[in-house]
């Protein structure tokens, strides 16, 4: 027998990698995650109960009721669609797909936080943009990076700015690779860049059922592009990544549940205009928003959390983001809740000075 050393467990470039660490001590009032703080689509939740599903049998391996669903919630033919295990999956594997090991990832910063660690994990080097002054993505910047894919994100999270059409076409003009558009929050700003499908061949849309449709739990992700790349891209996926579950209750609130998500859609705009009005009147300023969450600069981000997490809300702090620096990124909820939001946040703006 040779004594052979023992292998090293695991990718040496995971090494400063953590897993990702949710909430850690959750509090009554949770405005920390985007999710849609006026519940779930009821015929969703009226679904999973009745549903009747035969828990031993495997789901249908890439969705296919459920892409013709969603094909006609997004005005696209079928065979454009891709279902993921939340928009999480659905980007990891587009990663996987449009990039080879040493590929570069073109992205904002800040931008969504998966982002970079699906582009390290995936063996991918990022290549990060600072936001400019107002908030907004810089676009002439991204589309010259020369990166082989190009990642946009509108609205982006955290800033809550969107990419207007005509920026996404100049992204495509200039960027030689895929331009994955992350339309996570698509509906809060009633804007998308599915409109230039037909024109390029490149473009891939992400969107999710976690924000405004309610269903963060069930994880449904899903994306619109043109066949090639939805091909391309269920390779890099795999079978079964939507459970029965999900699948149903996703086709319920998309066949039965539209009214009420753009109704709190509505809700949720309506709170934010309120919501951004009043931060001013704090001497806040936060950045002008598209999305159900607004992003505020501040000067001590932890000072903050720490004060709102003390009366029992939980907002994301960010220390020293390029361009903002400190800021909290603050979901939008039901009037009633950013009432006592912004009591809590009085207090802490004059003690976190
Ligand atoms: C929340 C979010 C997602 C992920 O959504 P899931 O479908 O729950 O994985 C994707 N992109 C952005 C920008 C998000 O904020």
């Amino acid at each position: 027998m040779s004594a052979t050393e023992p292998r090293r467990i695991g990718r040496p470039s995971y090494a400063e990698l953590a897993a990702y660490r949710s909430d850690p001590d959750p509090c009554p009032i949770d405005l920390s995650d985007n999710t849609n703080l006026w519940g779930a689509p009821p015929s969703a939740e009226r679904a999973l109960r009745d549903a009747g599903i035969s828990m031993a049998r495997y789901p249908e391996a890439y969705s296919e009721t459920l892409k013709k669903r969603l094909a006609e919630y997004a005005g696209v033919p079928e065979d454009h669609i891709i279902v993921g295990c939340g928009s999480d999956d659905v980007l990891d594997s587009a990663l996987r797909a449009f990039g080879e090991p040493g590929s570069t990832v073109a992205m904002a910063d800040p931008t969504f936080v998966m982002v970079p660690v699906l582009t390290r994990t995936n063996g991918l080097t990022a290549i990060r943009i600072p936001v400019l002054p107002d908030g907004s993505t810089n676009i002439d910047a991204l589309a010259n990076a020369n990166a082989d894919i190009t990642y946009v994100c509108s609205p982006n999270n955290p800033t809550g700015r969107i990419a207007e059409r005509c920026e996404i076409e100049r992204v495509l003009q200039g960027a030689p690779g895929v331009v994955i558009v992350d339309e996570a929050y698509m509906e809060f700003a009633g804007h998308t860049a599915a409109t230039l499908l037909p024109k390029y061949e490149r473009l891939f849309i992400a969107r999710t059922m976690s924000k405004a449709f309610g269903l963060a739990s069930l994880r449904v992700g899903y994306a619109i592009a043109r066949p090639a790349l939805i091909k391309e891209v269920e390779k890099a996926r795999g079978p079964f990544k939507v459970s029965a579950h999900a699948a149903i209750a996703a086709d319920s609130a998309l066949r039965l549940d539209q009214d009420w998500v753009r109704a709190r859609v509505s809700d949720a705009v309506e709170s934010r205009t309120r919501f951004i009005a009043s931060l001013e009147t704090l001497g806040l300023s936060p950045i002008r928003s598209s999305s159900n969450f607004v992003l505020v600069p501040v000067a001590d981000a932890a000072c903050f959390d720490r004060l709102l997490r003390a009366d029992g809300i939980a907002v994301r702090p960010f220390k020293k983001l390029p361009t903002i620096g400190d800021a909290l990124r603050i979901t939008v909820a039901p009037w009633e809740i950013m009432e006592t939001m912004l009591a809590a946040l009085k207090k802490a703006v004059s003690a976190c000075r």
